[in-house]
């Protein structure tokens, strides 16, 4: 750390004059207020024989203090991040590789593409990230996490087959992270295609297509023949515009990890997307609970690269463990620093590991809404049927305790499963099951997440012990 020569003199318990003389004996010309760098203090503290002992100042347990905002001066627009999510088989791989194929070969000739986790294309002369993870669990993961990259959602929804269960999963993800969604209606070469069932059955789900008066972008495309995906990325840009996403790349990086594996012959190789600043060869750098120094780094063309500025994703290694998806990074000035720091937050993350994780339960939501923690009650709510998935939602919408709002953020027909889990988890939710139980994946995931689920056959049994615990006056559970 820094310190005026005024301070160290302090510090040392010698006259601010004398030090002055030092370092100009050194060849250092200082007045009394001048910043030290590191190098002048540990000459100085080398000719008194003091051991310069480097404090952390920094708060080791949440590398989100990095995250911070630049004022506005130093922001420049940055491509905007985009996941593509949607029900099984309506094509979102198929849409994830076509743009790929179609794109990346055209604006760099020669290059490989290379599976990363996540690609860019240009469009227009501008670039987009894609997370090339197809599905909200990644999305879900990542969020679980504190990690928020996505910019735009793509909703992915076949025109032959409509909205479905995971569709509607989709877009209550995409809503419960505050993404914008644009829809691209797949598979309009098929015979079957209906656009317009498409725009009707999401109008129930709160998205109008803009022809309606809504403001939902909708771009009709076969992902299999290429058709509409350059109206579809245009229309990413044109959101983009509109966002204006921007970051300053002259900063140390910060970011997220996508996904990280151990290679036998790399070691812990990892692809990180730059979300802020811009990272370079032999930075030293913290990522989770690993650390190390960037040693080489691979972009998605397969090619080595020396730096890689905002929403750029890249692979590196050089770190000393494999650290997880979804794990936040940070560049520190020197290494010495990010050694500790993650060394530190290892050692943290063994203890955490051990003590309990603080999330919402019926048992300790008043205690949390005395506390001002919460304002919001989060439900995902589950029934056997559509109708009485709608009755009990109803009736916990007329529950009325001051200050607190209930709010649904998913509800729908059929076993509680672990998409629900993972999205209460991220959401900080409860589940409630109406008529209907977890299922073995969603059974281990709720004990895993300590979600707190509940399961009713009767309604105003539902509306009593929410209320109850809204009120504090839940029975203790034996
Ligand atoms: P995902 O599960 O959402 O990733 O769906 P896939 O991309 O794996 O696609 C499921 C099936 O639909 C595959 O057989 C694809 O070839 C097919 N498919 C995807 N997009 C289109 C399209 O635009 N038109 C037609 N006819 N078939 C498509």
């Amino acid at each position: 750390e820094s310190l005026t020569v005024a301070e160290l003199a302090k510090k040392i318990y010698r006259e601010p004059s004398e030090i002055i003389k030092k370092l100009f004996l050194l060849g250092v010309m200082a007045t009394i207020n001048q910043v030290l760098d590191k190098d002048a203090i540990e000459l100085i503290a080398g000719e008194y024989g003091v051991e310069v002992e480097e404090e952390i100042k920094i708060d080791t347990t949440d590398l989100e203090v990095y995250f911070t905002d630049d004022s506005a001066e130093n922001l420049v627009e940055r491509p905007s991040v985009v996941t593509i999510m949607g029900h099984v088989d309506h094509g979102k791989t198929t849409l994830l590789d076509s743009i790929r194929n179609t794109k990346v070969t055209e604006g760099e000739a020669g290059g490989i593409t290379q599976h990363i986790g996540a690609y860019q294309v240009v469009e227009n002369g501008k670039k987009i990230t894609f997370l090339d993870t197809p599905g909200h669990a990644a999305f879900t993961t990542m969020r679980q996490r504190g990690a928020k990259i996505t910019d735009i959602t793509i909703l992915v929804v076949a025109a032959d087959d409509g909205v479905m269960p995971q569709t509607v999963e989709a877009i209550n993800h995409a809503k419960a992270a505050e993404v914008p969604i644009i829809v691209a209606v797949n598979k309009m070469d098929k015979e079957a295609a209906n656009a317009d069932r498409v725009m009707q059955e999401l109008t129930e789900h709160g998205l109008v297509s803009e022809a309606w008066g809504g403001d939902t972008i909708f771009v009709p495309i076969s992902a299999k023949n290429g058709d509409g995906i350059d109206n579809l990325l245009e229309m990413i840009l044109l959101v983009s515009e509109v966002e204006e996403y921007k970051a300053n790349p002259n900063r140390k990086a910060v970011g997220t990890v996508i996904e990280a594996q151990l290679d036998k012959g790399r070691g812990s190789v990892a692809t990180l997307l730059v979300q802020n600043g811009t990272l370079k060869i032999g930075d030293p750098i913290v990522v989770g609970h690993t650390h190390g120094r960037v040693r080489a780094m691979v972009n998605d063309k397969g090619r080595r690269v020396k730096e890689a500025g905002p929403s750029t994703p890249v692979e590196i290694t050089g770190l000393s463990d494999v650290p997880q998806a979804g794990d936040r990074f940070v560049v520190f000035d020197d290494e010495k620093t990010a050694r500790q720091v993650g060394e530190a937050r290892s050692q943290q993350a063994l203890a955490a590991h051990r003590g309990e994780k603080s999330i919402v339960s019926l048992e300790t939501l008043f205690d949390q809404l005395k506390q001002g923690e919460m304002k919001d009650l989060n439900i995902i709510l589950k029934a056997d049927v559509q109708g009485s998935a709608e009755a009990v939602a109803a009736s916990l919408q007329k529950i009325d305790v001051q200050g607190v709002n209930i709010k649904i953020i998913h509800s729908g027909a059929g076993a509680i499963n672990e998409s629900d889990i993972s999205l209460a988890a991220a959401s900080n939710a409860i589940v409630i099951g109406f008529n209907v139980r977890p299922d073995a994946n969603a059974k281990r995931a709720a004990d895993a997440e300590k979600v707190d689920v509940r399961l009713h056959r009767i309604i105003y049994k539902v509306i009593e012990e929410i209320e109850a615990a809204m009120k504090g006056m839940l029975d203790p559970e034996f």
